[in-house]
């Protein structure tokens, strides 16, 4: 991978994609090889869902249904997580933006980010998340999850495909080659910027 040196600016990456298309996984390896910080939405949700009030007992009710917790509700929490210190210096986002509305507010909050769908096919998607073991993982919530992806995070595709600032790429295939083709895309889409 590049260093952080080479790149001119502070590397804002969002990953998005279905559930199980890997953006979890692929956030943490950016995220640790650039030390900076992973912002994962679906962590902070479990997290704040193990507190015993009442937030926490909602969104852990929402997630067990496989829904989608509330925009306004989420563009705070991402918002306030943005203004912490550690971000100065980039940060790879994972989980965020899951609808237009969402996808907006971030627009507005980091006009520069750089998007990166992963493109994974609906067979491995299901075996992906059905391997998985988390509690919303079982097969009803796992129908559910993909077809609010469907309804509500597809269309963010369509409005990020309006901008310049997105790569997609093929997520069949290992991790490591997944990592290598998402590198390729990030020296792509910034090398224009930074010579500018
Ligand atoms: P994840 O770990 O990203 O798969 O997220 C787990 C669950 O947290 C999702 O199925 C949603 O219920 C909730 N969640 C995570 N991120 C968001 C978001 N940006 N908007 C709404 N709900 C979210």
């Amino acid at each position: 991978m590049l260093g952080l040196a080479e790149l001119a600016q502070p590397l804002q990456l969002v990953f998005f994609g279905a559930p199980g298309a890997g953006k979890g996984t692929q956030a943490e390896r950016f995220a640790r090889h650039y030390r900076i910080p992973k912002i994962s939405t679906g962590e902070m949700l479990r997290r704040a869902s193990d507190e015993r009030t009442e937030l926490g007992a909602l969104v852990s009710e929402t997630i067990h249904r496989g829904e989608l917790v509330d925009d306004e509700l989420m563009i705070d929490l991402v918002r306030s997580r943005l203004e912490e210190p550690d971000v100065a210096n980039g940060f790879v986002l994972d989980g965020f933006p899951r609808t237009v509305v969402q996808a907006r507010a971030l627009d507005a909050l980091v006009p520069h980010a750089l998007i990166i769908a992963l493109d994974v096919s609906a067979d491995n998607l299901l075996r992906r998340l059905s391997s998985r073991g988390r509690t919303d993982d079982s097969l009803d919530v796992i129908r559910e999850r993909l077809k609010i992806y469907e309804s509500n995070t597809r269309p963010v595709l369509d409005y990020y495909r309006s901008r310049s600032m997105i790569a997609v790429v093929n997520g069949n295939r290992s991790e490591d080659a997944v990592t290598d083709a998402i590198e390729a895309s990030i020296v792509r889409c910034l090398e224009p910027r930074e010579t500018s």
